[in-house]
């Protein structure tokens, strides 16, 4: 049941070492998968443990992004209408639940809609409102049921079509550090995926993790709650990440594959809280898209612990199993 909170404004410091600790600390920050990633990683590896997450991370970027050239989505996305392409069973894992995922969501989080998301280039330095014929015509090219999968080979309907992963990729990259973290016996560590955290046992004093929900409405590092947590993923998507304005009206980076506008469901934050960062991930995307209202008739459908909503007026909701 959705049980209505009320914004408390509070700030926090996400990371707050009072106490010494006897375990081995290392931190680093570095750009990747689009975005910043900070690890800080405790244990007596965890000099080796975070270069290895960090190795892994980039290795599973040169698998999924499409912005990087050789990556195997983009060579699904250079050519996959022509010809079948072959990628790896990892890639093949992914896009296989990318798709299931589709499904359950009725194509409100859809992994075709690259043409879409780049009509609106809304990181680009002069973003503008496509024209409406444009938008149409593009919408003909999303559709995450012309993706065909064939053993490891991977065929695309229609030319044009693309895969977008921007919406899973950085929730599937946490997992695959945390696995890599956990080969080193590494038990406690906080894990920033560009916001979105994974964090693995207790923090320095021995205490669950506090995580700072940002509020969408005030300067970053402004929270409107805490969750503590441990083993465990918190992935926030937002209305307030990536977006330009014009006319007093916001349009960002969160699409709607059945108008081809940025989604109005509503809402201007969702927060999954998980033990599958993979699967928060396109959670939150989806949630977003679809509206609380939409969301509630399939909720049952999906692993999450919580999910907490910001919507358009501000207040903030809480969803529990
Ligand atoms: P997130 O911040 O995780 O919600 O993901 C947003 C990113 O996912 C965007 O920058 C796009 O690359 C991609 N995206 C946008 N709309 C959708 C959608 N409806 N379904 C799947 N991915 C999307
Ligand atoms: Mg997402």
């Amino acid at each position: 049941m959705f049980k209505k909170f009320i914004a408390v404004i509070m700030c926090f410091v996400l990371v707050s070492p009072l106490f010494g600790c006897a375990e081995k600390k290392a931190s680093s920050t570095e750009f990747a998968m689009n975005t910043v990633i900070s690890l800080t990683v405790y244990g007596d590896k965890a000099d080796e443990a975070i270069n290895a997450a960090f190795d892994e991370i980039k290795r599973v970027e040169k698998l999924l992004s499409c912005h990087i050239e050789n990556s195997e989505i983009s060579k699904i996305n250079k050519s996959a209408h022509i010809a079948p392409v072959d990628v790896s069973d990892e890639t093949i894992a992914i896009l296989k639940k990318a798709l299931a995922f589709s499904e359950k969501t009725n194509g409100a989080f859809d992994i075709t809609v690259k043409p879409l998301v780049d009509l609106w280039d809304i990181t680009s330095e002069n973003p503008a409102i496509p024209p409406k014929e444009q938008i149409e015509t593009t919408l003909s090219l999303v559709g995450y049921e012309n993706i065909i999968i064939n053993g490891n080979a991977v065929s695309i309907a229609k030319e044009g079509m693309q895969i977008d992963l921007g919406g899973a990729a950085k929730g599937y990259c946490a997992d695959k550090a945390v696995q890599v973290l956990k080969s080193f016996g590494i038990k406690n560590a906080i894990l920033d995926l560009g916001g979105n955290i994974y964090a693995m046992g207790k923090n320095e004093q021995g205490k669950n993790w506090r995580i700072g929900l940002q509020d969408p409405s005030l300067k970053r590092g402004d929270h409107f709650a805490i969750e503590e947590l441990s083993d465990k993923t918190a992935v926030t998507s937002g209305s307030y990440e990536r977006y330009f304005e014009k006319e007093g009206k916001i349009y960002h980076h969160i699409l709607d594959p059945k108008t081809g506008m940025p989604a109005d469901g509503g809402l201007i934050s969702v927060t999954v809280i998980s033990d599958n960062s993979f699967e928060a991930d396109m959670l939150s995307t989806a949630v977003f898209v679809m509206g609380e209202d939409e969301f509630k008739k399939i909720a049952q459908d999906f692993e999450f612990e919580k999910i907490i909503t910001v919507d358009k007026y501000n207040n903030a909701r809480t969803y529990t199993k």
